[in-house]
């Protein structure tokens, strides 16, 4: 697997930059962050077929996006999903909130990245399932998560994503929301962590 190796080793120094970079409240790995758009560099690692990009669900804009932008990441969401998003963001900014999606939809390649990363980070496969899962189980490569900030906006979401059926899914990880409640009904208590599910 030296293709995949490779971008391993790439991640770890763009990951620890970005922590370096980005001591903020929200807590977390440096891994996390990159996760969550806060790395500076557009370019994550390579893969087989080159370079990861936006086309991979990648958001090198650490501020994350709008709800409503027009990019893979988004684009891509489990419709249902990306529909809750868009209507807590509307409801989040009336409130004087601003929600954004720091990640959403990723690429196969793009988690397993990520994955890799993970690895090299914390030193084993079962270590890193804790913050990141691989390709064939991540609810980010089905569309079925987002991850939002900044952390004002992980905060309200806790207090009113049931309202739209999104929940904080693992404990762990405070900005990682999926549609995990009938809208309106109170949301399941989160998993310790990934590895849990
Ligand atoms: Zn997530």
């Amino acid at each position: 697997m030296p293709i995949r190796s490779r971008a391993a080793l790439l991640l770890v120094p763009l990951l620890l930059g970005g922590l370096t970079a980005c001591a903020d409240a929200a807590g977390g790995t440096a891994l996390d962050r990159a996760q969550n758009g806060f790395a500076s560099s557009t370019t994550v690692g390579t893969t087989d077929d080159g370079l990861l990009t936006a086309a991979d669900g990648y958001l090198p804009d650490g501020a994350g996006v709008s709800a409503t932008d027009d990019v893979p990441a988004v684009t891509d969401l489990d419709p249902e999903l990306r529909a809750a998003v868009q209507e807590a963001a509307r409801a989040a900014a009336a409130d004087g909130v601003v929600l954004r999606i720091t990640s959403g939809w990723r690429s196969a390649e793009l988690q397993q990245a990520l994955f890799d990363a993970a690895v090299a980070e914390h030193g084993s496969v079962d270590a890193a399932r804790a913050y990141v899962l691989q390709p064939d189980e991540s609810e980010h490569v089905t569309g079925d998560a987002v991850d939002v900030g900044p952390t004002e906006a992980m905060y309200w979401l806790a207090r009113h994503g049931s309202d739209w059926g999104l929940c904080q899914t693992y404990g762990n990880e405070a900005w990682h929301y999926e549609l995990a409640t009938e809208p309106g009904t109170a949301c399941p208590p989160p998993l310790t962590d990934a590895r849990a599910g």
